[in-house]
């Protein structure tokens, strides 16, 4: 069993590091919460005092924060991860950021003698719990071999997308395209309600036919179909529309540098910042559709 250090103990960070935990493994954790560290230290895991100290027996370290700054600073602070780790510690960074942030970051930690890989993860705050989300990796294929047996536990897809920061890559891909198949299935489900098919009915059809997606048959926008979508919990979270727009901006960004034409991203984005400014960032992503109902 490896010594692992785990920085970022929220909503997705705090199960994933409790089942690193309760698969035997010795964990030193840090976050600015105390509570989110005293859950851990709870179950067994070994509280540090800032992150710096998290790399000092570990030789396993992941991080899971909120965006690029974060990682950022954590990482590259006078007194962060890269100041205080041993040559040889790997590094894997789960949270969702840009890909010049990542590249940057890996290209830090390699320079100092250790590993890195960026992981970024789809299959929400469930999957974290359940131990089965889906980590894309990007990184030197043997980094990613060292880091594999972890992210299993964690996860039940585990896929190596090529080199630094294709993790994100592919990441910010598979959102741009979840957020605009969300607002193509809320345009279907209120055209069909406004010319009289009930929504059991389309997504009986529709669900089996050639519009089917897994904004429709996980996350359906309307109450109904899909009983544990959250639609049918006054759409509460879930992936909150708060999360959907960073990713959506991210796309945007990284759209932008690579001279990448993503109308409908660019649109989804647009759609979601209204959301937003109305503040109703905090509701599921699939409440979109009270937006394009006119009741928000
Ligand atoms: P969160 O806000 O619940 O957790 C982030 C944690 O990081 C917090 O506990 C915070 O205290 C801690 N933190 C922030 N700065 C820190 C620092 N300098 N040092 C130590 N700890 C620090 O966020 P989350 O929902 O767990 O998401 C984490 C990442 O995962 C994000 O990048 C997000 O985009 C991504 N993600 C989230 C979901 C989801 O459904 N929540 C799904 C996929 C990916």
């Amino acid at each position: 069993m490896a010594a692992v250090g785990f920085i970022g103990l929220g909503n997705m960070g705090g199960p994933m590091a409790l089942n690193l935990v309760k698969a035997g493994h010795q964990l030193t954790v840090f976050d600015l919460s105390d509570k989110a560290v005293d859950t851990l230290v709870k179950e067994g895991a070994k509280k540090a005092g800032k992150a710096g100290d998290v790399v000092k027996d570990a030789e396993i370290v992941i991080t899971m924060l909120p965006a690029g700054p974060h990682v950022e600073s954590v990482y590259l602070g006078s007194d962060g991860l890269l100041a205080n780790a041993k040559k040889g510690t790997l590094f894997i960074d789960s949270s969702t950021i840009d890909v010049p942030t990542a590249r940057k970051v890996i290209a830090e930690a390699e320079e100092k003698g250790m590993e890195m890989v960026d992981a970024p993860v789809s299959g929400g705050v469930g999957g974290a719990q359940a131990g089965t989300l889906t980590f894309m990796v990007g990184g030197e294929a043997a980094s990613f071999k060292r880091a594999k047996p972890l992210l299993d536990v964690m996860g039940k897809n585990v896929f190596h997308a090529g080199a630094a920061g294709n993790g994100q890559v592919a990441k910010v891909c598979n959102n741009m395209l979840l957020g605009i198949s969300m607002i193509g299935t809320c345009e279907a489900f209120l055209l069909g309600e406004k010319l009289g098919l009930d929504a059991e009915t389309l997504f009986n059809i529709s669900s089996t036919a050639s519009g089917q997606c897994w904004s429709m048959t996980s996350y359906c926008p309307v109450p109904g179909p899909v009983p544990a979508s959250p639609a049918n919990n006054d759409y509460k979270p879930g992936f909150t529309a708060g999360m959907m727009l960073k990713d959506l901006r991210l796309a945007q960004d990284a759209a932008e540098t690579a001279h990448a034409p993503t109308p409908l991203g660019a649109q989804a984005a647009q759609l979601y910042g209204l959301l937003e400014a109305s503040g109703h960032e905090g509701i599921d992503f699939s409440g979109i559709i009270k937006l394009l109902r006119g009741e928000l």
